[in-house]
């Protein structure tokens, strides 16, 4: 070390105005190089004082702190030493590209720089981006370095989104009384999808509803997804499953749909359910005859077929338009045909029987001790639970 100090004595000894041009050249030159190469000695002290700990001695936390207190260096520059310092020491490529003097210092950051956010990507790479840095200009090296470092950033996203997409998963249980359980994680295509779709029914909800109050945002959100549901199954374009296109099923013996107290309602997945909600579902839904023989041995299985049939839905829909519910303007893809005096009781499947109600009000006047509906001179009228017309606002 005293011989680099002797080396440091002679040049400060050196009258440089009686020095020629060249020389002055030359000389600046070696420094330059010398500067680079001491600067990686230095570093690479650094990061063997970092590696024992050295600066532990005079209580210092980290080595940046020591280098920064006890040589009065910035603390911005300590601590970027360090970082550097460390990064070369899994560099081994930039460090021998630096000890040859074939790239700079300068060069040599921008690599710890790109190294940084991938230190294994980097590894792969090490030796092309020194070979960049040999034969390109500062700013030559910063272009291939961020070209590299994007294209890393593009395929770890990619990646990325692989491993969100393995990790997707959602689960529907039953629980108690036929309520379901959904929970889940959904990618970020599908929960955007779902979001989506959610929050335009949800909009579109709001517009026509006047009730938003009575219902919480979550209660909101299982409306919005069960109106999703419906639609799909509704829709005339979906895939059929064994023959079938898929619909909300309901097993009801025939004396439960006659009579609202007796018996019970099985839907597909969900198991019992309370015979008035059978009676509202089978209000207006696909119905198909199975006659059980003991012990419980299916007879007869009759066809499929839709309690209100398409051209009558068509002529209901002609004439209401909306729900008919005073008051309600949701749209009829949001309505079931509802039977003023259930097909069960007798009722007819016709016009002067039918009124189209969205599924919030459809459910409210099937309720026990509701709203109650009734024809009037080829018109619904509505009455609170109570007694007391409700305003009819439904076209004439
Ligand atoms: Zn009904
Ligand atoms: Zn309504």
């Amino acid at each position: 070390m005293s011989e680099l100090r002797s080396a440091v004595e002679a040049l400060q000894a050196e009258t440089l105005a009686e020095l020629p041009d060249a020389r002055i050249e030359e000389d600046f030159a070696e420094l330059q190089r010398v500067l680079d190469l001491l600067e990686v000695e230095r570093l690479r002290r650094l990061a063997e004082i970092e590696r024992r700990c050295l600066y532990q001695r005079e209580g210092h936390l980290s080595a940046a702190s020591w280098l920064s207190d006890r040589f009065h260096v910035a603390w911005g520059v300590a601590r970027s030493s360090t970082r550097v310092a460390r990064a070369l020491e899994h560099m081994p490529a930039t460090q021998r590209a630096l000890g040859a003097g074939d790239v700079s210092m300068s060069a040599a950051r921008m690599l710890v720089d790109a190294r940084e956010p991938d230190p294994r990507s980097f590894a792969r790479s090490e030796e092309t981006l020194v070979e960049a840095a040999r034969i390109h200009s500062i700013s030559g090296l910063r272009q291939v370095a961020s070209v590299w470092r994007q294209q890393v950033e593009s395929t770890r996203r990619e990646s990325g989104q692989d491993v969100l997409h393995a990790r997707r998963r959602l689960s529907a249980s039953l629980t108690f009384q036929g309520m379901v359980r959904v929970d889940g994680d959904l990618d970020p295509e599908s929960g955007e999808a779902l979001l989506t779709a959610l929050r335009a029914v949800m909009d579109a909800d709001a517009r026509v509803g006047k009730d938003r109050r009575a219902r919480t945002h979550a209660q909101r959100r299982v409306d919005a997804l069960h109106q999703i549901c419906r639609s799909w199954l509704d829709a005339g374009d979906r895939p059929s499953v064994a023959g079938e296109r898929p619909h909300v099923t309901v097993t009801v013996p025939a004396h439960a749909v006659a009579d609202p107290g007796a018996g019970v309602a099985e839907l597909d997945h969900v198991g019992p359910v309370p015979a008035e909600v059978a009676r509202r579902i089978a209000c207006d839904a696909s119905l198909m005859r199975v006659v059980m023989a003991p012990p419980s041995q299916p007879l007869d299985v009759g066809r499929r077929t839709p309690v209100v049939p398409p051209a009558i839905r068509r002529a209901v829909i002609a004439r209401d338009r909306t729900c008919r519910f005073p008051g309600c303007d949701r749209p009829h893809t949001w309505c079931d045909a509802h039977h003023v005096t259930h097909w069960a009781d007798g009722g007819h499947t016709a016009l002067s029987n039918l009124v189209l109600l969205c599924r919030r009000h459809h459910r409210l006047v099937h309720r026990p001790g509701g709203f109650q509906v009734a024809m009037v001179d080829g018109r619904a009228v509505f009455e609170r639970p109570g007694g007391g017309r409700l305003e009819d606002r439904a076209p004439s």
